[in-house]
C-alpha cells in the first residue's frame, strides 16, 4: 500500500478525527472522522468521499452540532482505495478548498441552518 506524502515530505498517517465545520455560521462537530494527519506540520487532508459523507450527515441532522461519522459498511470500499489512486477522485483534498462547495450546500440546505 502507498503511504500518502505530505507536503513537507513526511508521511502522512490515517486516523480518525474530530473535525469541526463551521457552516453558515454555526460549528458542527464531526467525531471519527477518518483523515490522513501529518504529525510533523498538523496538515490534514480529506478523502473527497470522506468529506460527501460529511455534508450528507450535516444535511441529514440539520439540528444537530455533534455527529458522529459512521463507521464504513464495506471496509474494502473505504480503506484500501483511500489512497490507490491519487490523482482520480479520491484525491484527499483541503478542507478549505472546499469553502465555495460548503456554502452552495448551506444555501441549498436552506434557511433551516442559519435560523
Ligand atoms: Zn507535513
Amino acid at each position: 500500500m502507498r503511504e500518502r506524502i505530505c507536503r513537507c515530505g513526511r508521511p502522512m498517517n490515517k486516523e480518525k478525527r474530530t473535525v469541526t465545520r463551521n457552516i453558515a455560521g454555526r460549528k458542527i462537530v464531526i467525531k471519527d472522522v477518518p483523515v490522513l494527519y501529518c504529525d510533523y506540520c498538523g496538515e490534514i487532508l480529506y478523502n473527497a468521499r470522506t468529506v460527501k459523507k460529511m455534508d450528507e450527515l450535516i444535511r441529514k441532522y440539520p439540528d444537530q452540532n455533534l455527529l458522529i461519522y459512521p463507521k464504513p459498511l464495506e471496509p474494502t470500499e473505504d480503506a484500501p482505495s483511500f489512497l490507490k489512486n491519487p490523482g482520480e477522485a479520491d484525491e484527499p483534498i483541503k478542507l478549505t478548498e472546499l469553502v465555495s462547495l460548503i456554502s452552495q450546500l448551506a444555501t441549498q440546505a436552506g434557511l433551516r441552518l442559519a435560523r
